[in-house]
């Protein structure tokens, strides 16, 4: 029966290069592995780009409200699903690849961020988080040298804490970070609630 893979890392971990070449892999040797990217902004529009200089067209652009299992029937026989960002896909998206590995028997491997700017889940990687048979973590670097799992949002050079989870047009930029750089740079300078807790084991000491 066909698994789930979700494949996380922070930003700058590696993951469309990685959604780059696992489709290649497929697709040179004459499988058909199609890579599915969700629809959140017209930014980067269909193409797969990575930093350091790859980039792939997509073959399904997933709108928020469509359905997976609607979108992959007109592929005839799809060897994977392979799906980039896959952090903003709807929790009934994630039903349906459910059901695409195991009823389908299609395998479908995702790459995407697991936490948002302020280190809270997005709605598409709980949903792979609990469903996934598969979980592995791609590893992004702190500018401390640990390893990064957070994404720390920068307007103007500056950290900044509040905020809508997906920012559409904006001229924003993330730096992945560990968690001590996380907690000195954005959590205890701008989130109140860690502030009292930090406060709290300061004055103790
Ligand atoms: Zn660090």
């Amino acid at each position: 029966m066909a698994k789930l893979y979700f494949n996380y890392g922070a930003m700058s971990a590696g993951k469309s290069i990685e959604v780059i070449t696992t489709a290649y892999k497929y697709n040179s040797k004459g499988m058909n592995a199609l890579v599915i990217k969700p629809l959140i902004d017209t930014k980067g529009g269909d193409l797969i780009t990575s930093r350091i200089g790859m980039s792939k067209q997509v073959d399904i652009l997933l709108k928020k409200d469509a359905s997976l299992i609607d979108e992959i029937k007109n592929y005839g026989d799809i060897t994977c699903l392979v799906i980039d960002e896959a952090q903003f896909l709807t929790e009934k998206q994630v039903y349906e690849l459910v059901i695409i590995t195991k009823y389908l028997d299609i395998p479908v491997i995702c790459y995407g961020l697991k936490v948002d700017f302020q280190g809270h889940l997005f709605q598409g990687s709980e949903a792979l988080i609990r469903y996934a048979d598969s979980l592995n973590e791609l590893v992004a670097i702190c500018a401390c040298g640990k390893k990064a799992r957070f994404n720390a949002r920068k307007v103007n050079g500056q950290y900044i804490y509040d905020g809508e989870q997906i920012l559409i047009g904006e001229d924003e930029a993330y730096d992945p970070l560990c968690e001590t750089c996380f907690l000195n740079k954005v959590l205890i300078p701008h989130s109140q609630e860690f502030q009292k807790i930090y406060n709290k084991i300061k004055g103790e000491r």
